[in-house]
This record gives C-alpha cells, sequence and structure tokens, in this order.
C-alpha cells in the first residue's frame, strides 16, 4: 500500500483578516501549512506530499513534496490534486486542509490502519452544545448525539475518490461528503479537540504550545598564550581558557542548557574529553549536532538568559557584539538573548581572574 498527502492550502481566507492567507503566516518559527507537512515526512507513511496552493511556496528541496496550482473551490483544488497523482499508482490518499496545523502524527497512523478494512476514514467529534437545524425560517431541534462534526485529515481508497470527486462540480466543505452523497460507507473514528481549524486570528491563541526548560554552567581555568573565545567571538584579553576545546563556557552552559530542555543528557556524553577527535574544536562547531536536534524533534528556541561571572573582560564592553554572534550561531532573534555580567567581589579564582565561569537558563518551546 502506497499512500500520498495531499495538503489543501489554496484558500483565500476572508475570515482570517490578513493580506497573507492564513495558512501562510508565520506561526512558531515557520509557516502555519508547514506544520502538516512536517508531520506528514515524520510519520513516515507517506510517498509523496502534494501542496495545492496559489501562492507560490519557494525553498521546498525534499523530492517527496510536489506544490501545485489550486482551483478557485476548495474542492476544485482537490480534483486537480487528485488528478496531478492519477498515473502514480498510490493505493490510498489523505486530504487535509493546511488550516488545521494541530492533527497529531497519532491519528495519521489510525486512520491509516482502519484504511485496511474501509475505503473511507474520517474523524469527527461531537458536541456539547444544544443543536437546532434550520430549514426555510423554521428552526427545529436537532438530538445533538446524533451530530458528527468532521475534520481533516481524512483518508481514502485512491481510485474510489478519484471517481466520485472528478463526478462532481459542486461546492463541498470535506471529501466525505462525496462518499455519504454517494452512498458509500464511511468509517468514522474519534478525531480530535485540539485539531480545530483555524478561522480567525483568535483561533492562534489557542494553539497549545509545550514549554521546555534547561539549566547550563561551564567553567573553565584562564591560561597564559592561548585566546580568549566567549560567545563564539575573540576578545582580547590577557589569557585565554583552558579546555579541550577554545573553552568557550557561554557556548559549553548553553549547549548544557539546550541538551537539559531536550532531556538528552549532557556535553560531556556528546563531546568525551578523551576522544582525540574533538581536541582543539571550536565551541561554534560544537552546537551543530545540538542545532540538528532541535530541529529534528520540533523545539524551537524561546530564549536564553546568560550570566557570565568574572571580573574582567567587561561584559558591558563586549555585549553587544556577543549577543549578534550568539544569534546567528543559534538562528535566532537578539532580543531572544540576554547577557548578564557578574563579578565576584575579587573573590576565589575567578576574582583573581584565574577562571571564568557561565551560567544560563534556556526555554525550548515544542508544538503540542
Ligand atoms: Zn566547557
Amino acid at each position: 500500500m502506497t499512500n500520498c498527502f495531499i495538503l489543501l492550502a489554496a484558500g483565500k481566507g476572508k475570515r482570517f483578516k490578513s493580506n497573507n492567507p492564513k495558512q501562510f503566516i508565520n506561526y512558531i518559527n515557520k509557516p502555519l501549512f508547514m506544520h502538516s507537512v512536517d508531520k506528514a515526512i515524520k510519520s513516515k507513511l507517506f510517498k509523496l506530499i502534494v501542496i495545492v496552493s496559489n501562492t507560490p511556496i519557494k525553498n521546498i528541496k525534499d523530492k517527496s513534496i510536489k506544490v501545485i496550482k489550486g482551483g478557485r473551490e476548495r474542492y476544485q483544488s482537490s480534483q486537480k490534486a487528485l488528478n496531478f497523482i492519477k498515473n502514480m499508482k498510490f493505493t490510498n490518499v489523505f486530504i487535509h486542509d493546511a488550516a488545521r496545523p494541530n492533527f497529531s502524527i497519532k491519528l495519521l497512523k489510525k486512520l491509516n490502519s482502519n484504511l485496511k478494512k474501509y475505503k473511507a476514514v474520517v474523524p469527527y467529534l461531537t458536541t456539547n452544545n444544544s443543536t437546532k437545524y434550520k430549514i426555510k425560517n423554521k428552526i427545529q431541534n436537532l438530538n445533538r448525539e446524533n451530530l458528527l462534526l468532521t475534520q481533516t485529515p481524512q483518508c481514502f481508497n485512491y481510485k474510489t475518490l478519484f471517481n466520485l470527486s472528478n463526478l462532481n462540480n459542486t461546492k463541498i466543505t470535506d471529501e466525505a461528503t462525496l462518499f455519504l452523497d454517494n452512498n458509500k460507507k464511511v468509517k468514522f473514528i474519534k478525531g480530535e479537540e485540539n485539531n480545530f481549524k483555524i478561522t480567525t486570528k483568535t483561533d492562534l491563541k489557542k494553539i497549545i504550545v509545550k514549554n521546555f526548560y534547561g539549566i547550563g554552567f561551564d567553567i573553565h581555568r584562564l591560561i597564559k598564550n592561548k585566546k580568549l573565545y566567549l560567545g563564539g567571538i575573540k576578545i582580547p584579553f590577557h589569557s585565554g581558557l583552558q579546555g579541550h576545546s577554545d573553552g568557550d563556557v557561554i557556548i559549553h552552559a548553553i549547549i548544557d542548557g539546550l541538551l537539559g530542555a531536550m532531556r538528552k543528557k549532557d556535553i560531556g556524553t556528546l563531546y568525551p574529553s578523551n576522544k582525540s577527535r574533538f581536541k582543539n574544536i571550536r565551541s561554534p562547531n560544537m552546537l551543530s549536532p545540538i542545532l540538528k536536534k532541535i530541529k529534528d524533534e520540533g523545539y524551537f528556541i524561546n530564549n536564553i538568559d546568560i550570566n557570565l561571572i568574572c571580573e574582567r573582560p567587561k561584559v558591558s564592553k563586549y555585549r553587544d557584539k556577543i549577543i549578534v554572534s550568539l544569534s546567528n550561531l543559534l538562528n535566532v532573534n537578539e532580543n531572544q538573548i540576554n547577557l548578564k555580567g557578574k563579578t565576584v567581589e575579587k573573590l576565589g579564582l575567578i576574582g583573581k581572574e584565574e577562571a571564568i565561569a557561565c551560567e544560563v537558563i534556556v526555554s525550548l518551546n515544542r508544538y503540542a
């Protein structure tokens, strides 16, 4: 069985009141529609993802993603996508509205497993509201227990849907309508409350974001004849930080904070100091596997707060440069990073300018 995921992103979103169609607004570091694309990829259920859009989409390098132009109405966009994959021998097709970024991969898998038995599988919700139904000017009571509110993604046997879709030329709001109108069986499964459709700007506030926090600490001894690196930049000073790497305490503490927030152990586990291949490694290079983990697991950096603990150099003199450097290295905005300098009243090793320490708290967010 091979599956294709069709993402309908051609809607105009009149109720959203923005120049940018809602499916393209930047939400949690990426366009809204990309949340659905990334989940489809992560589920590993699909050989191809077709995005139907009337707005040009650039920068898609993944070969398993195709972008095609949509129609005026939703059903026409869906029809175009089904025709586009006509000769690709897909057994099943999933159709999803880009304005619903909140479905879970678990739901995709549940839909998929039901496809073994059924030709149409559709998620639905019930309602707690009392319901009425208006026919012309008469309003009648409706038993809410008999009411099904359908969502997407919906999935279907490709051939059956293709035939039904090509026969249709009326406005419909989902593909389940075609099956029901033609007296074909639909398997309804429980949908997800969180998988609501983003129609207005206030809907965006309903999106659940989970927060994760991590703490990092590092200290290195200062030694002569070594360059001092802090936050990825070279700082003129009488000594540099001793260590296996360039001893950049800021970056090391940030790495530990990030690993902590992701619950992925610590910098020492990732870069054992007895491994010669890490000898003299520049700390900015140590960040790349961490940033990859952040991206792969769907996290994004919310903010980073840094205490650099040293008598000298004066943090105020280098603050802006260090923040610019870190924002480039971590690919975040400068206003997401704060750097504070803290002296130690000339106490101990740090007070005698024989060591520099750093502590960091980071917060990561992840789309629930
Ligand atoms: Zn270190």
